[in-house]
């Protein structure tokens, strides 16, 4: 029986790869650093079964329309905010994404992120470097504390809850919001559900984790950051669509809040101009909250599972619904 044609749109690790090659008929986009071009995407969408996606691709309506072979993308990321669930329902496509496998990574990385720039820690590692460490003196890099003060985490699922441990061990006061009360984390961790702009009016560090989506879009923008108190830090680990960058910029400059840790931006890559890269206050990262070796194999290796378990007729491991 011939093997379903499955495009993968980056270059994946032989390793990872070769075990699958019983199952399935694959082709990969050779590069490991640079998105599969949209034309190529398309070519290969058209003629294969099966798509291995990463957030960079997007699986939009005209990618799905003109695929009349294809019935599963598996999207190598939690958030599927780069397909189109909805019309692949209806064109009978089946979406998988990675759950879970990455939940304890991000949220280390989320803690990091919090520290390094509560901390000021990317300012004092270039303070070294460029040789301006002179003397000591009393407020030289002097930062915020991060023990006893308050989280408030916007999005309060599988990697806000894994950040709430953490701040529960550095002895926080862990503040949530979510559209729905997590009445686990309340007994388990003594999280307090908060209204949103409650949520805002009294964290120290709002960390998003929500989803991207219609809901969620600019939910960060200015009459948000307003609200935040002035010694207060944004953190990011989201997707960049759930801020309004112009207005952090705004609120950074105006002193309405002390600064901001972001892992995702509006526009991937930023570009090196960006006005938000200029400011001290702001730590940037490019987009690497799931990125351990050890998580990205497991994000690989579940992806491929669940493309094989579907052309097999068993039930995905981690389907969207
Ligand atoms: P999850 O378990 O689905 O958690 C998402 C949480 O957001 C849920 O508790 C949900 O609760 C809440 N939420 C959804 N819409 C909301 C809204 N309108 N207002 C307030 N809360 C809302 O997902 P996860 O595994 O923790 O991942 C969360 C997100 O992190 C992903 O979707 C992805 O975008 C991002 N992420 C980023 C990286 C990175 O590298 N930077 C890595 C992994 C994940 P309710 O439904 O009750 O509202």
């Amino acid at each position: 029986m011939s093997k379903p044609k499955v495009y993968i749109t980056r270059n994946l690790p032989d390793e990872i790869i070769e075990p699958y090659k019983g199952d399935l008929d694959i082709e990969m986009w050779p590069e490991k650093e640079v998105p599969v071009d949209r034309h190529i995407l398309l070519e290969h969408a058209r003629t294969s079964e099966g798509l291995l996606t990463m957030l960079t691709d997007s699986v939009d309506k005209e990618l799905l329309q003109q695929s009349e072979n294809l019935s599963i993308v598996a999207n190598m990321a939690v958030g599927y905010d780069n397909v189109d669930v909805v019309r692949a329902r209806k064109k009978n496509v089946a979406v998988s994404n990675t759950p879970d496998v990455l939940t304890e990574t991000t949220a280390d990385l989320t803690f990091c992120l919090l520290m390094a720039t509560a901390r000021r820690l990317v300012e004092a590692n270039q303070y070294i470097k460029d040789n301006q460490w002179k003397n000591w003196s009393p407020l030289m890099l002097a930062g915020s504390d991060i023990h006893g003060k308050t989280i408030g985490i916007v999005g309060m699922g599988r990697i806000g809850e894994a950040v709430a441990k953490r701040a529960k061990g550095f002895g926080m006061k862990v503040l949530y919001h979510n559209r729905s009360r997590k009445k686990e984390v309340e007994e388990n961790l003594g999280a307090i559900y908060t209204a949103f702009d409650s949520l805002l009016e009294q964290a120290d560090y709002v960390v998003c984790l929500t989803p991207l989506t219609d809901e969620t879009r600019h939910m960060f923008d200015a009459s948000a950051f307003k609200k935040m108190k002035t010694e207060a830090f944004f953190i990011n680990v989201s997707r960049g669509g759930t801020m309004d960058e112009q207005a952090l910029y705004r609120a950074i400059t105006d002193n309405e809040i002390a600064g901001a840790g972001l892992d995702v931006f509006e526009e991937e890559p930023i570009l090196s101009n960006h006005p938000l890269l200029a400011l001290p206050e702001v730590i940037c990262l490019p987009h690497i909250g799931s990125a351990t070796k050890e998580t990205r194999y497991k994000m690989m290796t579940l992806s491929l599972d669940n493309l094989v378990r579907h052309f097999q007729g068993k039930p995905l491991l981690t389907p969207v619904t």
